[in-house]
């Protein structure tokens, strides 16, 4: 999926953050500190905090999203 049919798919901020927090969950949150799986979401700041070193990432890195210059969320 490119990043044009990812925004006719989700047009609006709710459904796209929904649908990117599905898919980081299935494949699995790994801490890029600590290597860690458990994370809590803060829904705040649209990112992932490791349980066991508080190491945060957010939710667009390793999506289709990662490099948009879209205006949604603060990743
Ligand atoms: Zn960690």
């Amino acid at each position: 999926m490119n990043i044009l049919n990812f925004m006719q798919r989700f047009p609006d901020e709710a459904s796209c953050i929904a649908y990117l927090k599905e898919q980081r969950e299935q494949s699995g949150v790994v801490c890029k500190n600590c290597g860690c799986m458990e994370h809590r979401w803060d829904a705040n700041k649209l990112s992932y905090e490791c349980k066991h070193c508080h190491s945060r990432q957010s939710l667009r890195s390793g999506t289709v999203m990662e490099h948009s210059k879209l205006p949604f969320g603060t990743g």
